[in-house]
């Protein structure tokens, strides 16, 4: 009676992510900054809109309308007030995350 190969069983690895690049550590730039802003609430928050790299995705003014608005001329964002009212933080935030171009910062 012939044997059969036995078969080796490889253990699974603990990561899928790619070898080449290592694993973030407190997920990035982004995150990082918007930690902080959370963390010097106490501060007012400023915000500013890149106007080179706007492309009028209106996301930011549908999250946030009292702090962004859109120009007429061209539907670009364009902040009403450079600094955040009180209570818009979040909103903020939330727009600088959705924002697809990039677009929104915020100034500590
Ligand atoms: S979401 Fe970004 S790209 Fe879209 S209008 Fe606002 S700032 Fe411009």
């Amino acid at each position: 009676m012939a044997r059969l190969p036995q078969v080796v069983r490889k253990e699974p690895t603990r990561s899928t992510r790619s070898p080449r690049r290592p694993p973030r550590r407190g997920g990035g730039r982004r995150a990082r900054s918007v930690r902080r802003v959370l963390r010097d609430r106490r501060q007012p928050v400023k915000v500013r809109v890149d106007s080179e790299r706007c492309q009028g995705h209106t996301l930011c003014a549908m999250i946030a309308p009292e702090v962004f608005r859109l120009r007429e001329i061209d539907g670009h964002s364009e902040v009403i007030d450079e600094e955040v009212p009180a209570g818009q933080e979040t909103q903020v935030i939330e727009a600088v995350n959705s924002c697809p171009e990039r677009a929104i910062s915020t100034i500590d």
